[in-house]
């Protein structure tokens, strides 16, 4: 069991399976949304997410129909993705979690959408879409 929260604290999470997936996303929507050069995700099984305190202060933004991404309201701080033509999974911001994990990433993805300042000097695999593996 995995546990998160945001950079206020009003928001806390329990991850209560395994993360798959997990990737560096370059692409620009993933910038903006962290503001950062990449941002770390990867899937959870929708039933595996657990809001131990905070639900009410999670907000949303719905990027493209269907497609939302889930915040804190009060300190901004990105938490998930969700899809409602994929409802059974999430996609989790790993950089919220407090504790250590097993799964690692796999690869950095979107690289052509790379910021110019990002060097990418991780020894992992790079790929212009998603990764091959991706379902
Ligand atoms: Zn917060
Ligand atoms: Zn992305």
């Amino acid at each position: 069991m995995y546990q998160g929260s945001c950079l206020c604290g009003a928001i806390k999470i329990e991850i209560l399976g395994p993360i798959s997936d997990i990737i560096h996303c370059h692409c620009s929507l993933c910038r903006k949304s962290c503001g950062t050069a990449y941002a770390t995700n990867g899937f959870v099984q929708s039933k595996d997410l657990k809001m131990v305190q905070g639900a009410q202060s999670l907000g949303s933004f719905e990027l493209r129909p269907g497609k939302r991404r889930h915040f804190c309201t009060i300190c901004a701080s990105p938490i998930y993705s969700s899809n409602e033509q994929d409802a059974n999974r999430l996609r989790l911001r790993l950089g919220i979690l407090d504790t250590a994990i097993n799964e690692m990433p796999i690869s950095h993805n979107f690289v052509t959408s790379k910021a110019n300042w990002d060097d990418l000097d991780a020894q992992l695999p790079r790929y212009e879409q998603h990764e091959p593996s991706r379902r």
